[in-house]
């Protein structure tokens, strides 16, 4: 993509001391790129974050000498050329934050096939083929289609589909379906209802191109964004929550913050959630019957339930290739049950296997010596405040248990525990219900005019993975393109 609008000089007229040319609303990934390139563009903008620190659900936490990653916990599309590698470049973030690589960097274990995907995309086909022999030649033009094809090529083949009909137009063996799944944990639907063409993306730009680490934890990625943006003349209010967007005339004036004050500006752009942004922020004296029908209507994509250790033993000696681990206690999986099984109201949390991550193992500065951090993580939703309060101990005391099955005498090596649930995610980043990749990446959804980044309200701007760009919508690779692509919007407009 040609980068033109890097160096040009927006020239606003008139401001006045408070006044800013834009204000975003909300430090994620999304919010900060958008504005590391209106500031590079000599634009005055403010972001303003109701969290203590800038990052979203891309921020990392300390407890007695451990490094937690709140969420996120690995980058993709960081190849030379890939889409968050050109945003990396071009905001010279390769000064402020290295990119450590890990490999492989995913295994999926069942008891009777261990899966490694590895950086180099060969290597992983041939594990896949060595496990599924009849099945080689289809695994080979899976992979093959998915990383070779023109965008343009995958959108026309896909957008319609779901995953399930591509791995059917691919596969005919169960187990290795299932396998290939087994990643749609990263966007949060089961095959049958996700996106043929999100899901291609989610394993172009995170599985096949994934393994990705920001040395010494996610917080230090955000952090190279904030700091960026600073030194370009942006400015970032921390722990203060925006409460109203205030519109006249069907146009943007400004925010006002927790303790009334008004700011003004133009422009706003919101990183924060869309249902947030237009019943709340907005509010509803400014939207269509029809509009608030629609957003009340769409479907988000599940949260999570986390429990993160920080172990008094070190696993290096014991356990090979520590890296993501999507662990199976039976050969009979059935990923579509995974997430069916979010919608019970009893148990709102997927049972038949978890997601382990081994951070530490490729960044030793996240544990003190000798000393490891691993995080668990199944999808989760809210159904009823309640269940997460009083059952979240037992649950990660249950979680434990079963990675016992594959991390030896784990309950007797944690000296640190600490647990989210989706009520945590969402006290910290007020995505609706802790959502983990905004909207369903549903075919319909994804579409670009679901809920396109420039608004019926003139002025105001959606940021993030709650935008639709025609692609997938979570991950850290899209919102920071979305944030880029939303800063030339912007910037375009005003020239
Ligand atoms: C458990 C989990 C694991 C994940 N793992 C990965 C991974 O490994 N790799 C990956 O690429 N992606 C991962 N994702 C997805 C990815 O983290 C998100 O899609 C992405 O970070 C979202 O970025 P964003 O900019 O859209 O918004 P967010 O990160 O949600 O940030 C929005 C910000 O807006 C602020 N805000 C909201 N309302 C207001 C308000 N009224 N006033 C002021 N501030 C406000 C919030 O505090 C927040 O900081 C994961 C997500 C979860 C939950």
């Amino acid at each position: 993509m040609k980068n033109f609008y890097i160096n040009q000089k927006v020239n606003p007229k008139g401001l006045k001391e408070n006044e800013y040319d834009a204000i975003i609303i909300g430090a994620g990934i999304g919010g900060l790129t958008c504005g590391c390139y209106l500031a590079k563009a000599g634009m005055k903008v403010l972001t303003i974050e109701q969290h203590y620190k800038p990052g979203g659900y891309c921020t990392s936490f300390k407890r007695k000498g451990f490094t937690f990653d709140a969420a996120a916990h690995s980058l993709g599309g960081l190849r030379e050329g890939g889409p968050l590698r050109k945003i990396y470049n071009e905001l010279g973030l390769d000064t402020k934050v290295e990119i450590i690589r890990f490999d492989p960097t995913n295994v999926v274990i069942f008891p009777e096939h261990k899966i490694h995907i590895r950086t180099d995309i060969d290597a992983t086909i041939s594990d896949l083929q060595e496990n599924f022999k009849h099945e080689a030649e289809n695994i080979e033009k899976f992979f093959k289609f998915i990383w070779n094809s023109e965008f343009a090529n995958l959108y026309v083949q896909l957008k319609d589909k779901t995953f399930k009909d591509l791995l059917d137009m691919y596969f005919k063996n169960y187990q290795l379906k299932s396998i290939l799944g087994v990643f749609l944990g990263n966007i949060g639907l089961p095959p049958s209802k996700v996106s043929a063409l999100a899901s291609a993306i989610l394993y172009r730009e995170f599985v096949i191109d994934g393994g990705y680490y920001p040395k010494s934890g996610m917080q230090a990625f955000s952090d190279a964004f904030a700091e960026r943006f600073k030194e370009w003349g942006g400015e970032i209010v921390l722990g203060k929550k925006v409460e109203k967007i205030i519109v006249k005339n069907q146009s943007v004036k400004g925010v006002v913050i927790e303790g009334d004050n008004f700011i003004p500006s133009k422009i706003v752009i919101s990183n924060c959630d869309a249902t947030n942004t237009f019943l709340q922020l907005i509010g509803k004296e400014y939207l269509t019957a029809e509009f608030i029908r629609k957003i009340n209507k769409f479907e988000i994509s599940p949260s999570a339930f986390i429990v993160y250790l920080g172990l008094n033993k070190d696993y290096s000696k014991i356990l090979k290739d520590r890296c993501g681990w999507w662990c199976f206690l039976s050969n009979n999986f059935n990923v579509e049950k995974v997430f069916s099984d979010l919608d019970r109201k009893d148990k709102p949390y997927s049972e038949d296997g978890f997601f382990c991550f081994f951070p530490s193992s490729h960044d030793s500065s996240l544990a003190p010596p000798d000393h490891e951090v691993i995080l668990l993580l199944v999808p989760a939703k809210i159904t009823d405040n309640n269940f997460w309060l009083e059952n979240k101990h037992s649950l990660a005391v249950g979680l434990i248990k079963k990675a016992e099955n594959f991390i030896p005498d784990l309950s007797n090596s944690i000296a640190v525990k600490e647990i989210a649930t989706p009520l945590t995610l969402y006290r910290y980043t007020l995505n609706r219900n802790g959502a983990s990749y905004g909207w369903a990446s549903t075919p319909l959804q994804i579409d670009m005019n679901t809920m396109p980044p420039v608004t019926f309200i003139k002025g105001l701007y959606l940021v993030g993975h709650w935008v639709t760009q025609g692609i997938g919508l979570g991950g850290i690779a899209t919102v920071a393109y979305c944030g880029k692509n939303v800063a030339k919007l912007i910037t375009k407009s005003l020239n």
